[in-house]
C-alpha cells in the first residue's frame, strides 16, 4: 500500500463544496456527550477548511443504527457540540444525502459548516452502496477523510464516495499514514512490537506479519496464554485459543527461524476468579509462566516479566504497542500495564498506542502525553500494522 496520499494542503478547496467524512462516533449517556474527544480531535481539519473559504458538509455515523432511524442516535448533539468548539452555527441536515441536505448544501456559503445525520441510518451504507455513495458524491466537489478510525471499513461514506470524488486526507487520517506508515515502512531500530489485549483470535492474526518487521516481539495479556499452552504450559482457566495453539508453534518457530525475539509472560498473577465487579477486590499471587495452578486464571504479567519487556521496551527505538498487560481496569491488575506505559514514556524511541483500551489505559494512568502517537483507530491501527489495505486510505489520491 502507498502511504504518500494528498491531504487538504494538496488540492484547492475555496469555494468548494467539500464532503468530509470525520468520526463523531462519540460516547453518550441519557442522551448527553460524555466525551468530546473525538468531535476535538476533528477540529483542525474543519477550521482549516472553514479558513480556507470551503462549504464545509460534515458526516459521520454514529453508533450501529443498522439502516434504522433510531432517534437516540441522531447526529444533532454532535452538531451542537461542534457548533460551541467553532463558535459559529453549525447547520444540520434533516437526512444523510437526501432532500433536505440537498437543499442545505446548495445554500452554503463560503465558510459555513454543516452536517448530514448518522450514515448509518441508510442500510446501504455499511455494504458500500454505489447508490449512497454517488448521492454523497452529488453533494460535493472534493471528498476529505478524517475517519481513520472508520479507515478499515469500505462503505459508502469512508470509501465509495471516492469513486465519485477527488479524495484526500485530512489532518488526523494524514497524521495515523504518516507515522504509522514509515515506522511499518522504514522503521528505526530495534523496533519493537508489544501485543496484549483479550481479543485473542483477532489478534493472533498480527503476528504473522509482526515476524516480518519486528527485531522484538513481545505478548502479554491475554493473548500469551495460547502462547503459554503451545509452550506445553498448563495455563489453567486463562483466556485461551485451543484452536490457535498449532498457529502459536508455528509463530514461535517462524520467530527463531527469522531471529527476531519473541517475549512471553516467564511469570504470572493469578487469581481464582474473573474479579467482578472489575475493579472489585481480588485475591492473587504470582507464580512462575509454566506452574499455573488448574483452578486459576492468569490476569496479569508478574514482576519479572515487568521488568523483561521494560527493559526491551527502553532499548528499542520503535516501539509499536497494542493491548493491556492484564486486566488494567483493576489496580491491583494494572501493574503490568503500567510498567509497560512507564517504560514506553521514559524511552526516547518512537512510540505508538493503537487500540481503544491500549489508549485508554495511557489516559487513565497519566502516560498519554510522552506518546509519540495514539492512534485514533482500534481496529484501523490493528489492520494498518498487519499490512493489510485499508479501504478508506487506499481511495485517496496519490501524491
Ligand atoms: P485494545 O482495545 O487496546 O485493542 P483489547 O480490547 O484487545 O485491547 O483488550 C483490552 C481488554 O483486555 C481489557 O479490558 C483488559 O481487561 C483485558 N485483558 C488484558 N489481559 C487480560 C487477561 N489476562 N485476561 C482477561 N482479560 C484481559
Ligand atoms: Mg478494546
Amino acid at each position: 500500500m502507498n502511504y504518500n496520499k494528498k491531504s487538504i494542503e494538496d488540492i484547492e478547496v475555496a469555494g468548494k463544496r467539500v464532503l468530509c467524512r470525520c468520526d463523531f462516533n462519540v460516547p453518550t449517556k441519557d442522551g448527553k456527550i460524555t466525551s468530546d474527544k473525538r468531535i476535538v480531535a476533528a477540529l483542525p481539519t474543519i477550521q482549516y477548511l472553514i479558513d480556507q473559504g470551503a462549504k464545509v458538509i460534515l458526516c459521520s455515523h454514529m453508533g450501529k443504527p443498522k439502516g434504522e432511524w433510531k432517534p437516540e442516535l441522531s447526529l444533532k448533539i454532535v452538531a451542537d457540540r461542534l457548533s460551541e468548539l467553532l463558535g459559529k452555527p453549525v447547520i444540520m441536515a434533516a437526512d444523510v444525502a437526501g432532500e433536505d441536505s440537498k437543499a442545505k448544501a446548495a445554500k452554503l456559503n463560503n465558510g459555513d459548516v454543516m452536517l448530514l445525520e448518522n450514515t448509518r441510518y441508510i442500510k446501504g451504507e455499511t455494504k458500500n452502496d454505489p447508490e449512497l455513495a454517488k448521492a454523497l458524491a452529488q453533494l460535493a466537489d472534493v471528498f476529505v477523510n478524517d475517519a481513520f478510525g472508520a479507515a478499515h471499513r469500505a462503505h459508502s461514506s469512508t470509501a465509495g464516495v471516492a469513486d465519485y470524488l477527488p479524495a484526500v486526507s485530512g489532518y488526523l487520517v494524514q497524521k495515523e499514514v504518516a507515522i504509522m506508515g514509515k515506522a511499518l515502512a522504514n522503521p528505526e531500530r530495534p523496533f519493537v512490537s508489544i501485543l496484549g489485549g483479550a481479543k485473542v483470535s483477532d489478534k493472533l492474526n498480527v503476528i504473522n506479519n509482526l515476524l516480518e518487521k519486528v527485531d522484538t516481539l513481545i505478548i502479554g495479556g491475554g493473548m500469551a496464554y495460547t502462547f503459554l499452552a503451545a509452550k506445553g504450559y498448563n495455563v489453567g482457566t486463562s483466556l485461551l485459543d485451543a484452536e490457535k495453539i498449532d498457529y502459536c508453534k508455528e509463530m514461535m518457530a517462524k520467530a527463531e527461524a527469522k531471529g527476531v525475539q519473541l517475549l512471553l509472560p516467564i511469570d504470572t498473577v493469578v487469581s481464582s476468579s474473573f474479579p467482578s465487579p472489575i475493579d472489585g477486590p481480588v485475591d492473587v499471587e504470582t507464580v512462575p509462566s509454566n506452574q499455573i495452578p488448574a483452578d486459576k486464571m492468569g490476569l496479569d504479567i508478574g514482576e519479572k516479566t515487568r521488568a523483561l519487556f521494560a527493559e526491551a521496551a527502553k532499548n528499542a527505538k520503535t516501539v509499536v504497542w497494542n493491548g493491556p498487560m492484564g486486566v488494567f481496569e483493576n489496580p491491583t491488575l494494572a501493574k503490568g500495564t503500567i510498567a509497560v506505559a512507564q517504560a514506553l514514556a521514559d524511552s526516547d524511541a518512537v512510540t505508538i498506542v493503537g487500540g481503544g483500551d491500549s489508549a485508554a489505559a495511557c489516559e487513565q494512568l497519566g502516560f498519554a502525553s510522552h506518546i509519540t502517537h495514539i492512534s485514533t483507530g482500534g481496529g484501523a491501527s490493528l489492520e494498518f500494522l498487519e499490512g493489510l489495505e485499508l479501504p478508506g486510505i487506499a481511495c485517496l489520491q496519490d501524491k
